[in-house]
């Protein structure tokens, strides 16, 4: 059983036919995009930050909509003839503004990275820019002589951003010097204790006060605890800092009100950014809640850092977000977390080390090095096996980024299904039985490799045999038929 109810009828004809229009143009895409269904039918999907969008909101994101530029903001374009585009905009808005009870919400960024980077943007114009103009007594950056236009451009350059490292579960664009955001600012990182792999709010504290930042970033993308948005918001506080919660992976959770007082973000962050298409399971695409205080700022995302909003994507994330204000969808995220729960049990039931021992969102963080292999071994072994994860670094990893000695999973997707604590304790059970069963392989020239494996002979056909049997049991998108 899945959560999306839909006409499995009206929904396969509706894609037997669009599929027989894209077939007279250029099969080849018809015939991959049959084959992605098929694929995704077929997999143990535990990858953390994905997900199975609803037949409406996929649907919605295949229209003409696409064909519009708009930009600009609801009822301000730079473009004739928005008024449709501005019915999806603003109802997506509202609806986001309702679901999470935030002061104003913008839906135009492309990406979780085009809402970082507006968000940013954003920031500075209200912290640096506003209140420089303000001092040389002139309205515009337009006003400004060439002299004070390149004070103004050397101050843009010389904020500080403290963010979560990437290696203790902060994202790319939390600071990471490879990064634009690491370029953009003058930056540090907060990391997790060594012992525990929890974040340290004291030790975060003492780095702020002697850091200062302009801005506070809070959020993971492999992480699997709950963060403290009060206490955030306290250090910000003392330093003066602007707290941004980057949402991006857990916005399902906290839409569906399984992150609650101090652990919403939404009453404590000055902004908040965001994917729509993790946990959150809508179309791929970002957005952006902000205070009264920011919004005029990030309300300018256009033209200060994106161009023209994708129309198409606005009108699915305004059915994502009413999906989502659905009591459904609270037990959908409800389910995510228990699933996690259930999962991290099984694996440590079954002696599997487990990065902060256990979880309390939808992330489960394995250390590999326990069954003496490498992240990207394991996740080599896994695939094999029919396990679709991703290899991730553990706080202090010894392999580094590239190899490292994690395996991130996460519950959203497969919660989708349907799949509940029962299954997700088989699931256990198949990446342990992987595990166990796999050897670090070597090098052509027989030195030992930190990449090939050995994976022993029947135990992926035999998970794959297991995992089929639950998939079949939870269909993708039951009573879709394309044949
Ligand atoms: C996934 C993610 C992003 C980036 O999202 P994209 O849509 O891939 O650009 C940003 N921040 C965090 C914390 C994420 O997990």
């Amino acid at each position: 059983m899945s959560d999306h109810p839909f006409n499995g009828d009206l929904v396969s004809s509706a894609y037997q036919q669009a599929l027989e229009v894209i077939a007279s143009v250029e099969p080849r895409v018809a015939e991959a995009t049959r084959q992605e269904l098929a694929d995704q039918r077929a997999s143990l999907k535990l990858i953390a930050s994905e997900n199975y969008a609803s037949p409406a909101v996929l649907l919605t994101m295949g229209s003409w909509f696409s064909d519009k530029y708009a930009e600009g903001t609801v009822g301000h374009r730079f473009y004739a003839g928005c008024q449709n585009v501005d019915t999806v905009e603003a109802l997506a808005a509202e609806h986001a503004r309702e679901l999470f009870g935030s002061e104003y919400a913008y839906v135009q960024p492309h990406s979780g990275i085009d809402a970082n980077l507006t968000a940013y943007w954003a920031i500075l114009a209200h912290r640096v820019e506003s209140p420089w103009l303000a001092n040389a007594g002139v309205k515009s950056m337009n006003d400004l002589s060439e002299a004070d236009w390149e004070k103004l451009r050397h101050e843009f350059g010389n904020q500080r951003l403290l963010g979560m490292s990437l290696d203790a579960g902060g994202h790319l664009t939390h600071g990471f010097r490879p990064n634009i955001s690491g370029k953009m600012f003058h930056q540090q990182q907060y990391g997790t204790d060594p012992e525990t792999g929890l974040v340290d709010y004291d030790a975060l504290r003492a780095k702020a006060k002697e850091f200062k930042p302009l801005i506070l970033v809070a959020g993971y993308s492999a992480y699997p605890r709950r963060l403290n948005f009060a206490k955030m918001r306290e250090i910000a506080d003392e330093v003066g800092a602007t707290l941004m919660v980057d949402m991006a992976h857990f916005a399902g959770l906290v839409a569906g009100k399984v992150f609650t007082g101090d652990e919403d973000p939404i009453p404590f962050a000055h902004v908040v950014t965001s994917t729509s298409h993790k946990s959150l399971r809508g179309p791929r695409g970002g957005f952006i809640l902000a205070t009264e205080e920011y919004a005029p700022s990030v309300d300018r995302g256009c033209p200060m850092v994106l161009g023209g909003p994708l129309p198409h994507v606005m009108a699915a994330k305004a059915v994502a977000f009413a999906e989502a204000r659905t009591p459904e969808f609270r037990s959908y995220a409800q389910a995510i977390a228990d699933n996690a729960h259930a999962l991290a049990d099984g694996l440590m039931k079954r002696d599997t080390r487990l990065v902060t021992d256990g979880t309390d969102n939808h992330i489960v963080l394995l250390d590999v090095s326990s069954f003496g292999l490498t992240g990207r071994q394991a996740e080599s072994a896994l695939l094999e096996a029919g396990v679709v994860t991703n290899r991730n670094s553990v706080p202090a990893d010894p392999n580094g980024a590239w190899y490292t000695s994690g395996i991130r999973v996460g519950t959203p997707a497969l919660t989708s299904r349907g799949f509940g604590a029962a299954e997700f304790d088989v699931v256990a059970e198949l990446i342990v039985e992987v595990l166990r069963n796999t050897q670090p392989g070597t090098t052509s020239a027989g030195a030992p490799s930190k990449a090939s494996y050995v994976l022993a002979d029947g135990v992926a056909d035999k998970v794959r045999a297991a995992s089929a049997e639950l998939l079949d049991k939870h269909p993708l998108y039951p009573g879709l038929d394309l044949s």
